[in-house]
């Protein structure tokens, strides 16, 4: 093996785990890919496939489809599987279903020895995330979800768009659960250093918090939208998965909303959920403390409360 070899095992080779896949080979992240799914069929096409795209990618990189004793020296393991909900099924029993399928997939992982970090992805990301911190027993900095971290991007470039600016210069973030609850605290959000409630108070109506919150409802209805006209979303998640990998390989201590454990943050304890937190080699090292408001308190707290609810309703 050589010395700073980066190795990721991608488990469940769907869309959205094939869209992780088909941008890290371009951005050329790793140097191992392996690809698992209960379809060994697929993941071995899949693996043909990508490989066949090697010689136009930039870099080099081995990619097969394998073993959970794979996982013993990778550096991070990807789960994007999941089962699909069935007609009339309640979240809940979707949650269960996608319970058991984890259960099948963490405990071969760990029976690996993998030591590396969990990046899951699988909805309720929030929950399947707290779900792999219970049954692989790692330190929870080890243990991370997307969390919101595509909500994020998508409210930037929504901002980007509305103010003319380059998303890259906002910085204002949608936190609490991946769904229905998440919601973006205005208080912390700015235009490089300025605040976007000064802006819009100062616009003479140019700008407004009621665009504002418009564009926060397009954020949280931006998934439903895709699934209507395309049935799933994939490759803005594929990005955002890479981009959370990248800050990991490159400890980066890169703030991303990323579905972490909570340890007292705003009262809450144990639960998983998208906050800032700094993501470095070692997972998630710290979480940033934001002044939210009373209000956007409430909100988080409402957030979590739904969170533990779903958790606390598993058989695990
Ligand atoms: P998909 O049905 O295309 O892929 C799921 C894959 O999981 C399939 O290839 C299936 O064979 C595999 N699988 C099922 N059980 C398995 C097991 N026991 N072991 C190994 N593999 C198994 O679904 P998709 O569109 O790729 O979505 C995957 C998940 O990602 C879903 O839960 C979806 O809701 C979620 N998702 C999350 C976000 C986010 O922001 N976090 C965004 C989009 C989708």
């Amino acid at each position: 093996m050589v010395a700073d070899n980066r190795k990721v095992v991608l488990i469940g080779t769907g869309l959205v785990g094939m869209s992780y896949a088909y941008a890290l080979l371009n951005q050329s992240v790793c140097n191992d890919l392996v690809l698992i799914d209960i379809d060994k069929k697929r993941a071995a096409g899949e693996a043909m496939d990508l490989n066949h795209g090697l010689a136009f990618s930039g870099g080099n990189m081995k990619i097969y489809a394998g073993e959970y004793s794979d996982c013993a020296n990778a550096d991070i393991v990807a789960i994007c599987a999941g089962v699909a909900q069935k007609p009339g099924e309640s979240r809940l029993d979707l949650l269960q279903r996608n319970t058991e399928v984890f259960q099948t997939i963490v405990e071969p992982v760990m029976a690996s020895g993998f030591q590396g970090i969990f990046l899951v992805a699988t909805n309720p990301v929030d929950i399947m995330t707290r779900v792999t911190h219970k049954l692989s027993g790692m330190d929870s900095s080890q243990v991370l979800g997307t969390g919101t971290a595509l909500d994020t991007a998508r409210l930037r470039y929504l901002l980007g768009d509305y103010f003319s600016v380059d998303p890259r210069n906002v910085h204002a973030y949608v936190i609490g659960e991946h769904g229905d609850s998440e919601f973006v605290p205005w208080s912390q959000a700015m235009l490089a250093t300025k605040p976007i409630l000064t802006i819009c108070e100062e616009s003479q109506g140019r700008y407004s918090m009621k665009d504002m919150e418009g564009i926060s409802e397009q954020v949280r209805c931006a998934a439903q939208k895709i699934i209507e006209a395309k049935r799933s979303t994939y490759y803005g998640i594929g990005m955002a998965m890479v981009r959370i990998t990248r800050a990991i390989f490159g400890d980066e201590n890169s703030v991303l909303t990323v579905s972490s454990r909570m340890h007292g943050y705003y009262g809450m304890e144990g639960v998983y959920i998208g906050v800032p937190g700094i993501v470095c080699r070692r997972g998630v090292r710290h979480i940033l403390s934001l002044r939210l408001t009373d209000e956007e308190q409430q909100k988080l707290k409402h957030s979590a409360e739904i969170l533990e609810e779903y958790y606390h309703g598993l058989k695990l």
